[in-house]
C-alpha cells in the first residue's frame, strides 16, 4: 500500500508499505477520501505544528473517510463495504479526564497523525487505516467521501461552538477565514448566532467566506478596521480566533465586551504569545482553549448526512494521493485554496 509520509520540514513523500495482518479488535478502512488540515500544514512547511515536534516519520491526516474492507473480531454493527467517516480520536475512556466526559482533552488519547506523543501516532493518508470499530461512523452510500471526511474539522468547530455556550442571538467575531474560520462560521448560524463577522488579512479566504453568507467581512491589514468595527457597530459577544495569529488573538480580545468569551481554536506558535492580560482581568473576558472534538464528531457526521450543513462550499481541489507533495503545495496557497481533498 501507499503511505503519505512526513520525514521533516518540506520532505513529504509517498512510499510504498507493507500492510502487517489486522489485528485482533481493529477493523481495516480503505482510503477513499482524506482533508488537507491546517496542522498537516504546519508540519509539512515547518516539521511541527505548535508545540508537537516531528522527530521520527510521520503518516499524516486525520481527516478521512472511506470503505471497510476487513474487521478482525466482534463489531455486530459494522459491515465489509460500509462506508464511514473515521473519527481520528481514541481517547482512553478511564482517565480523569475521559470519566468526566472531557474526552477530547483524554490524558492517553491516540490521535491520528499527530507528534503530540512519541513515538508519533500514524495518521490516515494510506490506502490502507486499521483503526478501532467506536472510531467508524458509517455514513449512507448517498454521502460523498470527501464530504464524510470533513465531518472531523466540523466537529472541531462544533466544539469550539459548544466552548463559547449560548451563541443564539449572540453578535460573534472569527478571526481567520480559513477551514476552521470558515466551518465555525457554519456552526455559529446553525446554532443561531445573531451576526457574524469574520477577520482576515487576505482578501482570497475573505471572498470565499463571503459565499457563507457572514454579516460583515472585515481584512484586518488595515490594522483599525476591527477597532473602526467595534465603535461603529458595538464589541461583541464572542470570539473564535481561528487563524493562530498572535496579534488575532490580541484583537479578538480586544474587540469584546465585558463579560465575553474567547474561544481560542487556532493553533499559535509554539512558546510564549503576547496577550492583552490586564484586559482579561479587568473586563472578566473567558478565554477558553478548545482542543479537538469529543461527542460532537458524531453530531457533525449527523449534521451532514442530514443535510443541515454543507461543507461542499469550503473544498477547492482534489488530487489523487500519489500527488499529495504536490496537493499539500496547492493547499499552502491561501490565493488558491480552502480545503484541498487527497483521493484514493
Ligand atoms: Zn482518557
Amino acid at each position: 500500500m501507499r503511505a503519505v509520509v512526513l520525514h521533516g520540514g518540506r520532505d513529504l513523500r509517498v512510499e510504498p508499505r507493507e500492510a502487517a495482518r489486522l489485528e485482533p479488535g481493529r477493523v481495516r478502512v480503505r482510503f477513499r477520501s482524506g482533508g488537507i488540515c491546517g496542522s498537516d500544514l504546519h508540519y509539512f512547511m515547518h516539521g511541527r505544528t505548535g508545540d508537537f515536534v516531528v522527530t521520527e516519520p510521520l503518516i499524516l491526516g486525520h481527516e478521512v473517510a472511506g470503505e471497510i474492507v476487513e474487521i478482525a473480531g466482534e463489531a455486530p454493527e459494522l459491515h465489509a463495504g460500509d462506508r464511514v467517516a473515521v473519527n481520528p480520536s481514541r481517547p482512553c475512556r478511564v482517565c480523569p479526564r475521559c470519566r468526566e466526559g472531557r474526552e477530547n482533552i483524554c490524558e492517553n488519547v491516540f490521535f491520528m497523525g499527530s507528534a503530540s506523543r512519541t513515538p508519533h501516532m500514524q495518521g490516515g493518508f494510506a490506502d490502507l487505516v486499521d483503526v478501532a470499530p467506536a472510531q467508524c461512523f458509517v455514513v449512507p452510500s448517498a454521502v460523498p467521501f470527501e464530504h464524510a471526511a470533513l465531518a472531523e474539522p466540523l466537529a472541531v468547530c462544533l466544539h469550539a461552538a459548544a466552548r463559547a455556550g449560548e451563541l443564539a442571538g449572540r453578535r460573534v467575531l472569527v478571526t481567520g477565514a480559513g477551514p476552521i474560520g470558515l466551518l465555525i462560521v457554519l456552526a455559529c448560524r446553525w446554532h443561531g448566532a445573531g451576526s457574524i463577522s469574520v477577520t482576515d488579512v487576505a482578501d482570497a479566504p475573505l471572498a470565499r467566506a463571503a459565499e457563507l453568507g457572514p454579516d460583515r467581512l472585515l481584512n484586518v491589514t488595515d490594522r483599525d478596521a476591527l477597532a473602526r468595527d467595534v465603535a461603529e457597530n458595538g464589541a461583541y459577544d464572542v470570539a473564535f480566533e481561528a487563524s493562530g495569529n498572535p496579534a488575532a488573538l490580541a484583537s479578538a480580545i480586544e474587540a469584546v465586551r465585558r463579560g465575553a468569551i474567547v474561544v481560542q481554536v487556532g493553533n499559535l506558535p509554539g512558546g510564549l504569545v503576547p496577550t492583552p492580560a490586564n484586559r482579561i482581568m479587568a473586563r472578566e473576558i473567558d478565554l477558553r482553549g478548545s482542543m479537538r472534538f469529543g461527542t460532537e464528531f458524531a453530531q457533525a457526521v449527523d449534521l451532514i448526512v442530514r443535510g443541515e450543513i454543507d461543507v461542499a462550499p469550503l473544498i477547492t481541489a482534489r488530487m489523487p494521493l500519489d500527488q499529495a507533495p504536490e496537493a499539500f503545495e496547492l493547499a499552502s496557497d491561501r490565493s488558491r485554496s480552502v480545503k484541498v481533498i487527497l483521493t484514493a
